[in-house]
């Protein structure tokens, strides 16, 4: 399925200018710091609505061999490879009352992943699986998750509803000492840090937030006791509601068509248009899930992979709107279109490929939405990575409902909340509910994002150490820290299968836990050369692939709100693209000597 038609481009430079004053238009002093963080006042915004918090339990003083924090995806694979290689005390700490990370917390109406099911879900062939749907809803994302925990028996040693406070490196006995919100006090040889990018919801930084008198929340916890309903719509509770959405990216799109569905009025408050292509969810083909051979998952994944990374591959598995891209260059290609192979001609060939699928998506907003001052509104103006693409049927519908309202801001945002509702350019929109569907937390100091610091072997902690941005070996070891894991997308790779990326790094780290195992060895920390020479090589990359790119883009927090890190060291700095980083893993451990790693 191709979602890209063969139109007639506009002109590139008057396309780069529109780009860039739309861009300009949206730029501020503030950058990432136009967010305020969920903490005093705010609170309530991430009570978990999920859970009575009925866990009670001792604290604990024991020690165990691998201590997880965090339990969703990248939790869940590292513990499943880890058992793979033999790791038996295994113990998860998260303030979840569950596995699934992201898909634990966010149960808005409407949840799915646009990802594609049958490689985004990791673990398929080990649990047994086949997606129902080429695309999954949360639900089902939520209950893979749990079956990745029973399969792998990590259930057994997990510390749910507890949140780390303090990780701090005894060197007597070359342990990690992990307090808690629960009062423990347990020791661990290894800890692996599995975070997630997007676990800590944010706040636009409005003025008046605290007045508004009638109720609000954030898309990441959502409250069906007020709307009533569940995550597939149903939401009885917003009759005679007037309801405010802030906010149009990924969460929004997937929010809005069943809140305009129940409410009374829905006025979505629009900065930036996100691009919305073509949702084709057909239920998974039994024939096609009995056919499938041993092998089948990787073989998908590493096709998609190389296609979005722009390798040409004999077929398109995946076939969607992400694929789409390498697609239509290749057809410029063949067509004899694009002959200039030099590096600026495949630049330009790379932009023109761009184009033609912005022109198209540009032109589904006309087809889908008869108003045309609400239809031009909704059409994004910026490179198709520049924000994440999100995938919908009913969103751009939705703005022809009666009870709908698209209150563009044009790229300004919502200028402040009132006791009654929200203002844009003077005029007060008066609201029963504020959903706020605002995003979260990105490359903000560990501590703010997590509510814990580590404190390594030298008596610093990873935020002091991380003041210039992030430093490591691989996005995974940090000088200072021995023993430690992190599963994180910095200085490792960007990808846009993430649970790939996170199947590789288990694999990585459970192979060097399995070594220290084997060699008797007490700790395992990189060298402070081997993590310079890594960050200098990070940089570098940056500079040669991302930094141009990420400047001309739209601001959003793929580009620190506009203002990129120039060092590309900063947490959403990236390493070798990724099909060399995984290559580069495998070379690493094939080559067994642990090179860059201290040993003792
Ligand atoms: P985002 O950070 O993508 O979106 C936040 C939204 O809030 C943006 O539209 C932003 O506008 C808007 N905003 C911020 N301040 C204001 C203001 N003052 N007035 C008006 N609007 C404002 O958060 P999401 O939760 O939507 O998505 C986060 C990420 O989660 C996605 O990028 C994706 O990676 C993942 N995700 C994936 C899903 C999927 O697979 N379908 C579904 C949901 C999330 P602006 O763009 O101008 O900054």
């Amino acid at each position: 399925m191709s979602t890209t038609a063969e139109t007639e481009l506009p002109d590139l430079d008057a396309i780069r200018a529109r780009y860039a004053a739309e861009r300009d238009k949206r730029l501020r002093a503030d950058g990432p710091e136009q967010y305020i963080q969920v903490k005093d006042d705010h609170v309530h915004f991430q009570d978990d609505p999920w859970s009575d918090d009925a866990n009670q339990r001792e604290p604990l003083t024991d020690e165990v061999e691998v201590l997880v924090v965090g339990a969703g995806f990248g939790g869940l694979v590292a513990g499943a490879r880890l058992r793979q290689q033999g790791v038996d005390s295994i113990r998860f700490v998260d303030p979840a009352a569950d596995f699934g990370g992201t898909w634990y917390w966010n149960r808005y109406p409407g949840i799915a992943c646009d990802v594609e099911s049958y490689i985004y879900l990791p673990l398929l062939e080990e649990v047994g699986y086949v997606p129902k749907n080429k695309y999954a809803y949360g639900s089902e994302i939520r209950e893979h998750c749990m079956a990745i925990a029973e399969t792998f028996d990590l259930y057994r040693d997990t510390c749910f509803g507890t949140r780390a406070t303090e990780l701090r490196w005894d060197d007597e006995i070359s342990r990690w000492r992990v307090r808690t919100d629960r009062g423990d006090d347990m020791r661990a040889k290894f800890i692996c840090l599995a975070l997630g990018q997007l676990s800590k919801p944010k706040l636009p930084g409005l003025e008046g937030i605290e007045e508004f008198a009638g109720h609000s929340f954030h898309t990441s916890r959502w409250d069906y006791d007020y709307t009533g309903g569940d995550a597939d719509g149903g939401l009885t509770g917003l009759a005679g509601k007037r309801v405010g959405v802030i906010g149009t990216g990924a969460s929004a799109v997937q929010v809005v068509p069943h809140v305009a569905e129940s409410a009374e009025h829905l006025y979505v408050f629009q900065r930036t248009p996100s691009i919305i292509d073509v949702k084709d969810n057909p239920p998974t083909d039994p024939d096609w899930a009995a056919s499938l051979q041993s092998g089948w998952h990787k073989h998908r994944r590493d096709n998609f992979n190389a296609l979005v990374s722009g390798v040409p591959q004999e077929e398109d598995l995946v076939d969607d709107g992400w694929t789409d891209m390498i697609g239509n260059l290749m057809k410029r290609i063949q067509s004899g279109k694009a002959q200039d192979f030099s590096p600026e001609g495949i630049q330009e060939m790379l932009e023109l490929a761009d184009l033609q699928k912005m022109e198209s998506i540009r032109g589904r907003v006309d087809e889908f939405v008869d108003d045309p001052e609400t239809a031009e509104a909704l059409k994004p103006y910026y490179r198709q990575f520049c924000k994440r693409p999100c995938i919908h049927e009913d969103y751009l519908p939705t703005f022809n409902r009666d009870n709908v309202t698209l209150v563009d801001t044009d790229g300004q945002g919502v200028d402040r909340v009132t006791s009654k509702g929200l203002v844009v350019d003077g005029e007060e929109y008066e609201l029963d509910l504020i959903i706020y569907a605002s995003g979260f937390e990105v490359g903000t100091p560990l501590e703010r994002r997590s509510g814990f610091d580590m404190i390594g072997r030298t008596g610093k902690t990873l935020t002091q150490t991380w003041t210039d941005g992030l430093r490591s070996l691989h996005g995974m070891h940090m000088h200072g820290f021995p023993n430690t894991f992190l599963m994180s997308i910095g200085q490792a790779a960007n990808v846009v299968n993430y649970t790939h990326l996170l199947d590789e790094q288990a694999t990585h780290l459970s192979y060097i836990v399995a070594r220290a195992r084997e060699d008797g060895l007490e700790t395992v920390e990189v060298t402070a050369d081997a993590e310079a020479s890594w960050v200098e090589q990070c940089i570098e990359k940056v500079r040669e692939r991302g930094g141009a790119f990420f400047t001309d883009c739209t601001p959003g927090y793929y580009n620190n709100e506009g203002l990129p890190r120039s060092s590309g060291s900063g947490p959403y700095g990236v390493g070798p693209g990724v099909m060399e980083f995984l290559d580069l893993l495998e070379a690493w451990r094939e080559s067994g000597d642990l090179e860059g790693l201290r040993t003792t």
